[in-house]
């Protein structure tokens, strides 16, 4: 462990610890267990500057451990948060399990995030686990977080990610790491259930109010602040789900502790985007009943949020039949807010600007035919976006000619010039998403040999999303067609 002397060449951390000064109830202190030869696998310089963190110090021995949790920086104060959810539908008593907080860092932008250790060493809440995460899945995270970055969806996003030098047995040896996470906070739906759960009243306000302050600061004014509260979680959860749907993102484990009261994704495990269009794709191999199935993601988060706002009963209404109706009237919101939301981003994506009552069922007849046919979802966008709809898989299928037909009398009818509807396509259409066969391969490269090229290579096609660029050409196609779907592992 190095000496604090040793940390004197400040990266440009700048830490505020407002959640440490929560009742000690929400927290625990305590700092990352040390590894024995840390390494520098990957850094984001680019997220760095935006914290105000200089790149070559990033890159210095004692930046190495501090993303390796064996040294502190001034100023951080870490802890492991706690927390009680829903897994799969049933209540656990959970909490921070193998992360760190270190601190808030207060950015050049005004701006507090969190910076948090991935992977770190147990805490009070790890109960049989091992307190650490493998390297596969670390940068798995990474390249996920940073692709929805780039296609524009609020995320966590990823800092760096260090190997350990010490591997750990799951299924088989992995080596270990831990990701640097940075995120508008960690306060989760079940941080909020734990306080609800475990908690006093003043506990439970203590967090509703911190939450308020700190992520919506204009409904801290509204006579009913915490009735606000719901409303622009609601509404944010609304504004998420929709950006998830529109690119088929699937998260894969929505557990009401994987989600943000901030609005942002959080905790990539066994997530991936849809190859074929089909609402009733999982990919995790815990998901056994389809719970979290694409198309069921925007019910779920609908009772993710009734779970979220039935914490908040003794904060609405003095009365509790009241404060129940309160609740039913702003969660009755959420799938008029998320359904408007969606139809919004896929009027864009098929180059629609002005509003037509039939615009739903075209929209809804391209994913039948996309379902039907097994099209694949990005790319039947991508050709229609480029012109080239002899490019779906569709094109010799009488009933796609049909809808084509529909498509192009729709766009007719506008007033704008066929300049901007293509434009407007661009905008909302990637060229190329984390293909799953090449996350894999980057994957596979990094872990197995070391070598990082081929993430490189991929995260800098996914940097733009909506460039269109030749480069990204190679890695628009699918996978091959093979006998076994994708599965992804929460082995995290
Ligand atoms: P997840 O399924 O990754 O969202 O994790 C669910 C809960 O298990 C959280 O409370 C995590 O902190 C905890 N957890 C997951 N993996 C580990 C681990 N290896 N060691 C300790 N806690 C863990
Ligand atoms: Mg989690």
């Amino acid at each position: 462990m190095m000496s604090d002397k040793q940390a004197k060449k400040d990266a440009g951390w700048n830490f505020d610890n407002s959640y440490s000064r929560l009742p000690n109830f929400f927290y625990s202190k305590i700092n990352p267990t040390p590894v024995s030869s840390p390494r520098l696998v990957k850094l984001n310089a680019p997220l760095g500057a935006t914290l105000g963190l200089d790149e070559e110090v990033l890159q210095s021995s004692e930046s190495l451990a501090i993303f390796a949790g064996n040294l502190i920086p001034g100023g951080a104060l870490p802890l492991a948060q706690a927390y009680a959810g829903h897994q799969f539908g049933t209540f656990n008593m959970l909490g921070d399990g193998r992360t760190h907080l270190l601190g808030e860092q207060l950015t050049p932008q005004g701006e507090r995030v969190d910076i948090q250790l991935k992977g770190s060493g147990k805490t009070p809440y790890s109960r049989y686990l091992d307190g650490r995460a493998g390297l596969g899945p670390m940068l798995r995270e990474y390249i996920m977080s940073e692709a929805m970055f780039a296609l524009g969806i609020p995320t966590t996003r990823s800092l760096a990610v260090v190997t350990t030098g010490e591997s750990f047995l799951r299924d088989t040896e992995q080596q270990g790491a831990i990701l640097t996470r940075v995120a508008a906070s960690h306060i989760r739906f079940a941080t909020f259930q734990y306080a609800s759960h475990f908690g006093t009243v003043d506990e439970l306000q203590a967090l509703a109010d911190y939450t308020l302050t700190r992520h919506f600061p204009e409904a801290d004014v509204a006579e009913n602040r915490y009735l606000a509260l719901l409303q622009e979680v609601i509404t944010r959860q609304a504004q998420l789900i929709a950006n998830w749907q529109l690119v088929g993102f699937v998260h894969g484990v929505m557990n009401t502790d994987n989600i943000a009261i901030s609005g942002e994704t959080i905790d990539y495990g066994p997530c991936a985007f849809l190859d074929a269009y089909d609402p009733a794709t999982v990919f995790s191999t815990r998901d056994t009943e389809g719970r979290y199935a694409f198309g069921k993601q925007p019910e779920i988060a609908a009772w993710n949020l009734t779970r979220f706002a039935e914490t908040l009963l003794p904060l609405l209404h003095d009365d509790q039949k009241q404060g129940a109706q309160l609740i039913a009237d702003a969660i009755a919101q959420f799938s008029e807010q998320y359904r408007a939301n969606w139809l919004t981003g896929m009027r864009s994506k098929l180059g629609i600007f002005h509003e037509e009552s039939e615009d739903e069922s075209l929209i809804e007849g391209l994913l039948l035919l996309m379902q039907t046919y097994r099209a694949d979802y990005t790319n039947t966008f991508r050709a229609l976006t480029l012109d080239k709809p002899e490019d779906t898989l569709m094109y010799d299928k009488l009933d796609f000619r049909q809808w084509f037909e529909l498509w192009q009398a729709r766009l007719s009818r506008q007033q704008g010039t066929k300049a901007y509807s293509h434009q407007l396509m661009r905008n909302h259409n990637p060229a190329i998403i984390p293909r799953n066969h090449r996350v894999e391969e980057a994957l596979t490269s990094a872990v197995n040999q070391g070598d990082y090229r081929v993430m490189e290579r991929l995260l800098r096609v996914l940097t733009n999303p909506f460039a269109y660029s030749s480069e990204q050409v190679d890695y628009a196609s699918p996978a091959e067609l093979t006998a076994c779907p994708y599965r992804t592992f929460c082995g995290t």
